[in-house]
């Protein structure tokens, strides 16, 4: 017999996924029109289709608890979408602008890999053995999302840090007090 208020917290924690998951959905577009970097921009919609997969599983996982997966709002997802939106926003370009968007990134998927981390572990200890693979499954999708973008950096942070041709190109445009950090006004 499980615990009625555990089982709670599990749908709770589902359904705060399934929240997160379709704020992404509307995310990882901007974020793709964004990026620089081909390898970034088809990186981004490719986990676009990973994550429409995403909220398919977690609705499987709903219909067998006889749920609904609304009713919550994930209020970590739409603090880190705002940070990517933030990003975009300023006046980055080039690899610099990809090096910040990869941040945006990974920290996204570092708090989905948390979330299905819990929510998988759940699953097995209510016996919920389907749940568990259809989750794991999504984590390791996102694991695998991390450790792509872990590379990519890698090669994106080293042109950001030699890239002097956005630097120049500013130089070209002559907009006085534009490389002035935002942060300072
Ligand atoms: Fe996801
Ligand atoms: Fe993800």
């Amino acid at each position: 017999m499980s615990n009625e208020s555990f089982k709670k917290l599990y749908v709770d924690e589902l359904k705060d996924l399934y929240s997160a998951e379709n704020q992404l959905i509307k995310a990882l577009p901007k974020m793709a029109k964004a990026a620089v970097s081909e390898e970034l921009r088809e990186g981004f919609e490719a986990h676009l289709e990973q994550t429409t997969g995403h909220v398919q599983r977690l609705e499987t996982i709903f219909q067998s608890l006889n749920e609904s997966p609304k009713g919550k709002k994930c209020a970590a997802m739409e603090g880190l979408v705002q940070e990517g939106a933030e990003v975009m926003e300023e006046d980055l370009e080039g690899a610099v602008l990809d090096a910040a968007l990869i941040g945006a990134a990974q920290r996204v998927e570092h708090y989905e890999i948390a979330a299905y981390g819990t929510v998988c572990e759940f699953a097995k200890v209510l016996g919920e053995m389907k749940h568990a693979s259809l989750l794991e499954k999504t984590l390791e999708e996102e694991s695998q999302t991390d450790q792509k973008l872990t590379k990519l950096a890698k090669k994106i942070n080293a042109q950001a840090n030699e890239d002097t041709s956005s630097q120049e190109d500013e130089e070209d445009s002559a907009k006085p007090g534009r490389r002035s950090p935002k942060h300072a006004a």
